[in-house]
């Protein structure tokens, strides 16, 4: 099928904010408690109960804000969003609606259709809100009850809505990717989709090219828009969204239904059928009946506050990737796969590379060897138990020739198998530096028994001498090959 339709992507992202209390009470955040153990009056909506303001949620908002190139207007204000809903005691959430606490920037991502050429994805707001709690329903139907846990009503949420910029599920993935490691980095959040720290919405819908967008100027036709709820791992965004852009090119085909036409629509992902299925329709903004809260003040934030904000925050990943390319002589590859596993690894490469003062050697160490073994081990940076003076330790050994680069690897293993340092690992191999005139002796003895090879190398076939590395190799297995090569070429050049 040729795709004359371009799919149009806009994200809503609910993260909740690292707080240790509620947005509006001494509630304890902490996940996993046993249920309805974390509340009280104020996150219950009980009445005469006062919602008191949590300032750490606020200046976490106004990081992100920094961070997204988000305005920050000196006013914003609470306003509570009317809905019935089983979690929703109060009969409403506290939320902001027209003045929220930032608006209007942007983030920029690595195009994943061109190499790193960056693409920028408009942010209309940053709004906060409170979490509602949780419903558990009786999935085998055999009359179970629906359980409530309303601890994580009022957990801090920061609502990030993206405009309509994203152009594919791979582009939403390379957003969601890069707007979770700024978020960890900064510490706003830990983003842990299992636990429902971030959490997706995606609003997408198609235009479709009728042949005359060309003419006059004239709009694509645009489908109506889905709102696709229930996402909860990045692979389940990019598959909803694959298979909503195919839904609504089949719906498009049969019903020529427009935008306008059909009300928004809110669907929800089924990830374990690989399908959206319809739920209600979307509500408009007048449906939620928004009014000031009256029990909270509006907050002021003047520019210094901002600038003092700004200058506690930790360095961006945009940041340090400029840095590590800079500062360490990195390509931008490289930098790119430090910085994306995270703020633990990138300070590990930091403190390796302080030690060896060669950053391209800890970076090829580091995305080649340490990362491998993460992967295939399935273990954490600190589970692998290597501490960076360990593996600057190797390093440098190697860069001052006492372990040769061909056993390099094996020294690396077995540190990391038991938890050795670089001498130990090498005293239990058996591995000792080479003396410079030991290892010219056994070339000599070499060259003199292959008198072909010397003949191939002074023919100009250089590549010959590499049939004497093996033999010294079984010779003395400390030998270095390059070492090996580099003497004997020496020596038959002498001849
Ligand atoms: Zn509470």
């Amino acid at each position: 099928m040729t795709a004359d339709y371009t799919t149009i992507i806009g994200l809503e992202v609910h993260v909740q904010l690292a707080t240790r209390s509620k947005l509006f009470c001494a509630c304890s955040t902490t996940y996993g408690a046993e249920p309805n153990t974390q509340v009280c009056p104020v996150c219950l909506g009980l009445p005469g109960a006062l919602p008191v303001l949590n300032r750490e949620a606020v200046r976490l908002a106004i990081e992100t804000g920094v961070a997204l190139n988000l305005e920050i207007p000196e006013f914003t204000k609470w306003d509570r969003k009317q809905y019935f809903y089983p979690d929703l005691p109060k009969g409403y959430q506290t939320s902001q609606f027209d003045l929220p606490i930032t608006q209007h920037g942007y983030l920029e991502i690595a195009d994943p259709g061109g190499a790193f050429e960056p693409k920028r994805i408009r942010i209309l707001r940053a709004h906060l809100e409170e979490d509602a709690g949780k419903s558990t329903h009786d999935e085998s139907k055999a009359g179970g009850d629906s359980l409530i846990d309303l601890n994580r009503t009022g957990t801090p949420l920061l609502e990030i809505v993206s405009e309509p910029d994203l152009r594919s599920a791979a582009e939403a993935k390379a957003y969601l990717s890069e707007l979770k490691l700024l978020l960890t980095y900064l510490g706003v959040s830990d983003c842990n989709m299992q636990e429902g720290s971030l959490r997706v919405d995606a609003n997408v819908n198609l235009h479709i090219d009728e042949g005359t967008a060309a003419v006059d100027g004239a709009k694509p036709t645009a489908t109506p828009i889905v709102e696709v709820k229930n996402l909860n791992s990045f692979r389940g965004v990019e598959r909803a969204i694959e298979y909503e852009a195919q839904r609504q090119w089949r719906e498009w085909q049969e019903t020529r239904r427009k935008i306008g036409d059909f009300p928004k629509q809110t669907r929800g992902w089924d990830d374990a059928a690989g399908v959206t299925r319809a739920q209600r329709h979307k509500e408009e903004s007048s449906d939620y009946r928004y009014f000031p809260c009256p029990d909270l003040e509006p907050v002021t934030i003047t520019p210094e506050r901002v600038d003092e904000v700004r200058a506690q925050m930790a360095e961006l990943p945009a940041a340090l990737r400029t840095r590590l390319e800079s500062d360490f002589g990195l390509p931008l590859y490289d930098a790119d796969v430090i910085v994306n596993q995270g703020r633990g690894v990138a300070d590990y490469f930091l403190s390796v590379a302080a030690a060896t003062g060669d950053g391209k050697q800890t970076a090829n160490w580091i995305t080649q060897h340490v990362l491998r073994t993460m992967n295939a081990q399935e273990v954490s940076l600190d589970e692998l138990g290597l501490p960076a003076d360990r593996l600057a330790g190797l390093i440098k050994k190697i860069a001052d020739g006492e372990l040769p680069s061909a056993r390099s690897r094996e020294t690396f293993d077995l540190m990391v198998e038991k938890n050795l340092s670089v001498d130990g690992a090498m005293a239990e191999l058996g591995i000792e530096a080479v003396d410079e005139s030991e290892l010219e002796g056994l070339c000599q003895e070499l060259l003199a028994a292959n008198p072909k090879i010397v003949a191939d190398v002074q023919g100009g076939n250089d590549k010959a001498v590499g049939a004497l590395i093996g033999q010294a190799k079984k010779k003395n297995p400390n030998a270095d090959p390059g070492k090996v090569r580099a003497i004997c070429l020496g020596l038959i050049a002498k001849m």
